[in-house]
């Protein structure tokens, strides 16, 4: 709804122009109207009663109506002498809905003309009037009677004029008659085209309110019937005239109460009005039943519609007007116009008040001035539409928007979670940084991203988009590294403009959450002068602080998992660990058919080093061993604390004498190894057991058995040797 200050505003401006127009016409119509305007062109006409007619003091025959009823008047004129060439005389009477009608003056007729038959002897399309020349050469005093049949009451004023007056009066009733018709044909028209592009049922109900308008005029007006297709309608005569009156009253009543609104009503109002709709229509099938009994109830019910009507929708009107309804208050006014105009009609038909152009016209042109301020009304809600829709809109494109990033959001954190758990520690952060570029960028265009870090997780970083521009962004980078720095340090993210040699850019700066010295920031970079709203700055800080969270936690997991696997004093697999690969290791011996081999090794009288230089130093000299015996290993074998200061290497894919010759190589490593210790320089020694898989050997339990007897064997056999155990101990 716009606001009711301003609809008011415009309804008073509106009001006012609409008023100007309506003086305007009405000026048009009583201006042109004046037969009298040219004197010698008519002729007095005196009208005399015949028989039971009732003739007006103004010269009316007032015909009652009736189904076999005929009315007749005599008319009583003087003709002056005219040239025989020159124009001539004719009897002209207003359009007026009889069955027939004729004159008749001695051994003259003239033909038999009826509103119903319209368009078959007329000499004007659209006429306004029965136009019945009289013959040339006619002059001086001249005795006629007319005869009137018909089922409706009406009053008939016959004017007595010159041919070329007729013709006159004709022209200005057919091109009022066409601008009525033209302007309630477009209406309706107009209002079925908004009907389909805003759906609002009341555009629907103007053009159906606008058409019914039109058939209902163009039937009083007597031209329906000259409408090829619409004749049929002829057939009902007076009947039709009034179901078509019946049907725009309801119609009528239908378009307040839309446009008035149901719901802002009160229900009880708009009950009743449904049933007002509802007796119309009846009164409308009635009326085409045509049956001779509801004749004398029918004309009355007419005008009671009318009344009934008019007075509805002036209430409900002034009701909505007082809710500020837009439009409401003009409106009521030229219900209020029109409601006169259209009782003076009626009266004028009954030949109670004369007939002028106004009350011929008038009604007519109030209705048209009805469907054009109804009209001007409904458009105006189509800005309201208009409104309306741009807002729900903007409401499901920020949804959707919301909807898009929080499926982003949640995306990303997946790719995260599972992409870097994966990892090793080195290629977790720049692995993050790139999920995050390929899930920003469909949602924040940019021309370039990179993320830049020093000391995050002790390590430098830089990650870029485009990858392939990578040493251009750097050298870029490189100049502003310590502003780069002291701005990501104070932890806002913000936008600054960057001038690159190529074009103007404005640079958006989110920083990491890091703990100084160390300091990094994602870089977004985007081409001309708009810059970032602040919707997307916290979009990519969002996004941004995510990465990173995950990228944290990612080490941590990692972290957690290898001190889950190693041995805190060596570093070296701890027993956990060792067990689990040994299990693994001989099911791919197995599975591969091929040699497996366990080593124990074990350090000599350990207990007298920890005795003499103290458990500091024992530990110590572990980890010194344990070091050498890791570099005395492959690639691809095992190596791990099994306990105390007992050591396991586990060998794939050597058996045999390659075993031994490992044994030997860990031996003489940690013979060679001198371990300084306080000044002092400490020799160590170990023994081995090793054992190699036998076919039948499916778990770990009998080869680790048979090694750790070769280990003991070793002990017994003087220490800082090599045993092999057999295939079988005896
Ligand atoms: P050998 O094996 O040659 O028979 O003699 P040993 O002295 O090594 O004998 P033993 O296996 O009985 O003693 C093992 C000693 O190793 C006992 C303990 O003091 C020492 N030890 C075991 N684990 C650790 C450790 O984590 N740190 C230190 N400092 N000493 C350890
Ligand atoms: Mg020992
Ligand atoms: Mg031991």
């Amino acid at each position: 709804m716009s606001p009711p200050g301003r609809a008011h505003r415009h309804d008073a401006v509106f009001a006012a122009g609409l008023g100007v127009l309506l003086c305007l016409l009405a000026a048009a119509i009583v201006g042109g109207s004046g037969s009298g305007g040219d004197r010698a062109a008519a002729v007095p006409l005196t009208v005399v009663a015949t028989g039971e007619a009732d003739v007006g003091a103004d010269g009316a025959l007032r015909h009652a109506g009736g189904r076999s009823r005929q009315s007749s008047a005599r008319l009583r004129f003087e003709l002056p002498p005219m040239q025989s060439d020159g124009p001539y005389w004719a009897v002209w009477i207003p359009r007026v809905p009889v069955t027939a009608l004729w004159l008749q003056g001695g051994d003259w007729r003239s033909a038999r003309r009826g509103f119903f038959a319209a368009g078959e002897s007329e000499e004007v399309a659209l006429s306004g009037g029965y136009l019945i020349p009289l013959p040339r050469g006619w002059q001086g005093p001249v005795e006629l009677d007319l005869y009137v049949q018909g089922v409706a009451a009406i009053a008939l004023r016959p004017q007595v004029l010159r041919v070329d007056a007729a013709a006159r009066v004709e022209r200005r009733a057919v091109a009022i008659a066409v601008s009525v018709y033209a302007a309630l044909f477009t209406l309706s028209l107009l209002s079925l085209a908004l009907y389909t592009a805003a759906r609002d049922r009341t555009f629907l109900s103007l053009s159906a309110c606008a058409t019914l308008a039109l058939l209902m005029l163009a039937g009083t007006n007597g031209h329906l019937y000259g409408m090829p297709g619409l004749r049929l309608l002829a057939g009902w005569q007076a009947h039709g005239l009034w179901t078509l009156a019946f049907l725009f009253l309801a119609s009528w009543l239908k378009l307040v109460q839309h446009y008035v609104g149901a719901r802002e009503s009160g229900t009880g109002a708009m009950r009743s009005l449904n049933v007002a709709v509802l007796a119309l229509l009846a009164a409308a099938g009635l009326s085409l039943l045509d049956l001779r009994l509801f004749d004398p109830v029918l004309q009355p019910l007419v005008a009671l519609g009318w009344a009934a009507a008019g007075l509805g929708s002036l209430v409900l009107l002034v009701d909505a007007g007082r809710r500020r309804l837009a439009m409401a208050a003009p409106l009521a006014v030229v219900v209020l116009a029109t409601l006169l105009l259209a009782l003076l009609r009626h009266l004028a038909d009954f030949g109670v008040v004369p007939e002028l152009a106004a009350t011929r016209y008038g009604f007519q042109c109030g209705l048209v001035a009805l469907m054009i301020v109804f009209a001007v009304g409904l458009v105006g809600r189509i800005s309201e539409y208009r409104d309306q829709r741009d807002y729900d809109r903007l409401a499901r494109a920020d949804t959707e928007r919301r909807m898009q990033r929080e499926a982003a959001r949640t995306d990303l954190v997946n790719a995260l979670q599972v992409k870097l758990r994966q990892l090793a520690p080195g290629d977790i952060e720049w692995t993050a940084f790139r999920l995050l570029f390929d899930h920003l960028l469909p949602l924040l265009p940019v021309e370039s991203m990179v993320a830049v870090a020093q000391g995050f997780h002790g390590r430098e970083l830089l990650v870029t988009h485009p990858h392939a521009q990578k040493d251009r962004l750097w050298l870029d980078l490189d100049r502003r590294l310590l502003v780069l720095k002291r701005q990501a340090a104070n932890g806002i993210a913000l936008q600054q403009p960057v001038t690159t040699p190529e074009a103007v850019a404005i640079e958006a700066m989110i920083p990491l959450r890091i703990r100084a010295p160390a300091w990094g920031a994602v870089l977004l970079r985007r081409r001309g002068a708009e810059g970032f709203t602040s919707d997307e700055m916290a979009l990519a800080t969002e996004f941004v602080r995510l990465a990173q969270v995950q990228v944290e936690q990612a080490i941590a997991t990692v972290n957690l998992r290898r001190s889950a696997e190693l041995d805190a004093l060596t570093g070296s697999l701890n027993r956990r660990s060792i067990d689990q690969w040994l299990a693994r290791s001989f099911i791919e011996a197995e599975r591969d058919g091929q040699p497996l081999s366990v080593l124990f090794v074990d350090l000599d009288r350990f207990k007298s080093v920890n005795d003499r230089f103290g458990h500091a130093c024992g530990d110590h000299c572990l980890r010194a061993a344990a070091r050498a015996l890791r570099g005395a290993l492959g690639e691809g074998d095992l190596f791990g604390r099994y306990g105390g200061e007992e050591f396991i290497a586990i060998l794939p894919g050597r058996g045999g004498a390659a075993a031994r010759q490992a044994g030997e190589d860990l031996r003489a490593a940690v013979e060679r190894l001198a371990v300084e210790w306080e000044g002092q320089s400490l020799r160590l020694t170990v023994s081995v057991g090793v054992a190699t898989r036998r076919d039948r050997e499916r778990t770990p339990a009998a080869t680790i058995e048979r090694a750790d007897k070769a280990l003991y064997a070793a002990k017994r056999s003087g220490r800082n040797c090599v045993h092999v155990a057999p295939a079988v101990f005896s």
